[in-house]
């Protein structure tokens, strides 16, 4: 995070990320890597013993109370040491926890949220299915209102946490008349693990390995009426407060993902030679890592102001557009930072002699999940245009399109 920016109260928090940081051994990222670690039960216990999960979080259900500039700046921190510690930080605690806390009731939060962030349960979120995730209203997992419980049905796929959570937060349709606008036709409900849970497999995943990440069947799980987050078939608004962490998280998160390419590719172009010079005495290497620096400096800025956005602005719409651009930017800028630092190193930085390839493998994710990079363009053309409509309707701003010398020449200003 931009440490200038940062208030002290916010510094304190972030270095007690950073010790946090220092402290992961390095056989963690590599056995999670491999596989041979599945979901990082003991790494997430250390981190709510340090209560650093869900720092955002009311300090009555074991938050720190503190703000989004605040939860940016740790899950960049995180994102450091890699992107799938990052993601299995943020999943239950930050987005997970969210929901309940913002939607769910005294019971849920006492029950979920604050074992939760003592580190002592796990949690998973469970949205897309195998017919698709960017469709959110197509769901087609089912939950059958049978009066004090509901029945469950159906599949999610690609679920950080299958393996590990010991409850899931699904979106699933309740409301069985065909007709019924999608946005009155889901339900959010937090479903323990038990009979009729079922985790198939874990996918032979590119990268971001090591986080329980498989598939979910329910087979007639019946969910107790008071695990409804919520209300029944009122799933859209906690879905869209839910975007927020996701998004938001995955931009921070991100940055910090590619801020050890860059470290390591300006050490390594400090010192490897060709030609009988160091590497970076050549501007086609050092033009490289100064675009890389901008690009990383940029996406930090656009996170840090969209998490003022987040904790100052109350027009929701407007945060969501700031949101999507972000994640959109950043996870794209982010990429070519990485890119960048593996054509900097050379043929080295494709083995894994150094980290760069799996950081790269990794990083894929960013502009994939929590909706495709497509999907955040759509809210964004969305949210512009119905902004910039609000606008010019009030006729507070310049008319810029008058400001040229023919601007009254109608003949040929031709809309149709
Ligand atoms: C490693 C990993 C971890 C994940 N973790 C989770 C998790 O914990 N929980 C969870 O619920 N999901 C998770 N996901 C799922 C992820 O969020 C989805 O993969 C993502 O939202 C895209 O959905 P999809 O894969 O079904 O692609 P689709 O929705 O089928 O999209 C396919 C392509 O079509 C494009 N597309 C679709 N609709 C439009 C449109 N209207 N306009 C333009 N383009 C469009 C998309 O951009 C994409 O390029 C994870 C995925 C991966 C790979």
């Amino acid at each position: 995070m931009i440490e200038h920016l940062l208030t002290s109260e916010q510094k304190r928090v972030v270095e007690d990320a950073r010790a946090f940081v220092k402290d992961t051994p390095r056989q963690l990222i590599l056995d999670m890597d491999a596989e041979q670690v599945r979901f990082p039960k003991d790494w997430l216990r250390e981190a709510a013993k340090r209560n650093l999960l869900g720092v955002r979080h009311p300090k009555a259900w074991g938050g720190r109370g503190m703000d989004w500039v605040t939860a940016s700046a740790v899950c960049e921190e995180i994102g450091s040491l890699s992107y799938e510690l990052a993601c299995v930080f943020g999943v239950g605690a930050d987005l997970v926890c969210d929901a309940i806390l913002r939607h769910g009731t005294d019971a849920q939060r006492e029950r979920y949220v604050k074992p939760l962030l003592a580190g002592e349960i796990f949690a998973a979120e469970c949205l897309t299915e195998p017919r698709g995730g960017s469709d959110f209203f197509g769901a087609t997992t089912t939950a059958k209102d049978c009066g004090d419980h509901f029945l469950l049905n159906g599949q999610k796929r690609f679920i950080v946490g299958a393996e590990g959570a010991d409850y899931f937060l699904v979106y699933a349709r309740t409301n069985p008349d065909p007709k019924a606008p999608p946005q009155q036709s889901i339900t959010c409900f937090i479903v323990d693990r038990g009979p009729g849970v079922e985790t198939k497999y874990l996918y032979g995943l590119m990268g971001c390995r090591g986080g329980g990440t498989g598939r979910l069947v329910f087979r007639d799980v019946k969910v107790p009426r008071e695990n409804v987050v919520g209300e029944v078939h009122g799933a859209y608004p906690v879905f869209n407060t839910m975007m927020i962490p996701e998004r938001l998280g995955t931009a921070a998160m991100t940055v910090g993902a590619a801020r050890p390419a860059l470290d390591v590719a300006t050490q390594y172009s400090s010192r490897r030679k060709a030609f009988g010079q160091v590497i970076n005495r050549f501007q086609g290497v050092s033009f490289q890592v100064a675009e890389a620096a901008t690009l990383l400096d940029a996406s930090r800025a656009m996170v840090y102001a969209t998490s003022r956005a987040a904790d100052e602005v109350a027009d929701m719409d407007h945060v969501r557009r700031l949101i999507s651009e972000t994640k959109k930017f950043v996870t794209e800028s982010c990429q070519k930072v990485v890119h960048n630092a593996m054509q900097v190193v050379g043929g080295i930085g494709y083995t894994n002699v150094l980290p760069l390839e799996r950081i790269y493998r990794d990083i894929r994710l960013a502009s994939i999940w929590t909706g495709t990079n497509e999907v955040m363009a759509m809210i964004v053309a969305h949210e512009w245009y119905r902004e910039h409509g609000k606008q010019k309707a009030a006729k507070l701003a310049r008319d810029y399109a008058r400001d040229a010398a023919e601007a009254d020449a109608a003949d040929e200003i031709i809309y149709e």
